[in-house]
């Protein structure tokens, strides 16, 4: 975010503040900013907006903002979908009833690294 986006950003964190009945501070308003700087503002405003709806018992920390930006990058998958018919692009295929294995294809390499990144 730039110093030109702090206005839309201050506009998308009061309605969290808000939702929580708390006043939000300027030290607050700051703080978050510093914070979450790093982000694009789309980004930002996207997360603030996946963190208000989660409704957790207490108002969402910058952390949980991150969070929420996380889950939202996890499910929006933007790499080009690989064509691939033994698996049509998922990288994963079927070897047996009820037992998958990360595909031959170029879909199912990213599946076997990311296995042996969790490993
Ligand atoms: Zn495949």
């Amino acid at each position: 975010m730039t110093a030109a986006d702090r206005p839309e950003f201050a506009a998308a964190l009061a309605p969290l503040f808000a939702a929580y009945g708390k006043p939000m501070s300027e030290d607050q308003a700051d703080a978050y900013w510093r914070f979450l700087s790093d982000l694009p503002i789309g980004v930002v405003l996207d997360g603030i907006e996946a963190a208000g709806r989660k409704a957790g018992r207490y108002l969402p920390s910058v952390g949980q903002i991150r969070e929420a930006i996380d889950g939202q990058a996890a499910t929006r998958d933007t790499r080009p979908r690989i064509e691939c018919d033994l698996c049509e692009g998922a990288g994963w295929r079927w070897v047996a009833p009820r037992l998958v294995a990360p595909c031959v294809c170029e879909a199912g390499r990213v599946k076997r690294d990311t296995r042996r990144a969790v490993a």
